[in-house]
């Protein structure tokens, strides 16, 4: 799965650390806890924020706090998991991008920006797409998520 993918390749500052490397470990977005991939992904008020924003703006629910735990469950039509698992890699992928961007260059986009990117991204999949094609259930559930109006 590319979240454990990218689980094992993120070099954050804890891995750094264990690996005998003199860093400063405080986390790039908050600085305010020390940084590791579990700190960024689910517990980082910034990641947070992007998630919320996410949430609120598709009316899902997401668990801020077990974004990993959420990728095991098994809910939803084949289209919602394969659109829910887009937009969590969107999530993921976000904020590693962020958090380099904050490393490199400094500076670091708004949350709210970030989450609807990611939302604008998932939504250019369902381009083409025939509609006609799909369920009732997966309409609504379309619809209701305001990913296809
Ligand atoms: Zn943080």
């Amino acid at each position: 799965m590319g979240w454990l993918y990218a689980h094992g390749a993120m070099r954050t500052k804890d891995k750094l650390i264990m690996f005998g490397l003199d860093v400063e470990d405080s986390c790039f977005m908050c600085a305010q806890t020390a940084e590791s991939i579990d700190h960024l992904m689910c517990d980082c008020v910034y990641s947070r924020r992007i998630i919320q924003e996410i949430n609120q703006r598709l009316q899902l629910m997401f668990p801020i706090t077990d974004l990993l735990g959420w990728c095991n469950q098994k809910t939803g039509t084949k289209l919602q998991k394969g659109l829910q698992f887009a937009l969590l890699w969107g999530i993921v992928y976000s904020i590693w991008q962020q958090r380099n961007k904050r490393r490199m260059e400094g500076m670091l986009q708004r949350p709210e920006r970030v989450a609807k990117y990611v939302i604008e991204e998932v939504k250019a999949r369902l381009n083409g797409r025939d509609f006609r094609m799909l369920t009732k259930t997966d309409i609504d559930w379309l619809k209701n998520t305001q990913l296809c109006v």
